[in-house]
């Protein structure tokens, strides 16, 4: 999975991205509390996730997916990011 965040709502699980499995929408989903980002611009804060439940099921978006959208450069995990700079 590709980490973006410590999740600032519970302060014990990793924000996440994920794939919205009908729209294919990409958004950021903590493991714990469930709570659910959509726009990378304003990060993950407190003041800027979703009302619970705004998206549905999720699947896990491929690496390529991921460096197309905005998202990728918020992943924090060195491991699933190249070192490009
Ligand atoms: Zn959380």
């Amino acid at each position: 999975m590709y980490k973006i965040a410590w999740c600032p709502i519970c302060d014990q699980g990793w924000v996440e991205i994920v794939k919205d499995s009908k729209t294919s929408q990409l958004y950021a989903y903590c493991t714990e509390c469930e709570t659910e980002w959509n726009d990378p611009a304003k990060g993950i804060k407190e003041d800027s996730c979703l009302p619970f439940g705004t998206f549905g099921r999720f699947i896990s978006p491929t690496f390529e997916e991921i460096t197309k959208s905005d998202w990728y450069k918020y992943i924090k995990d060195s491991d699933n990011k190249q070192q490009t700079d």
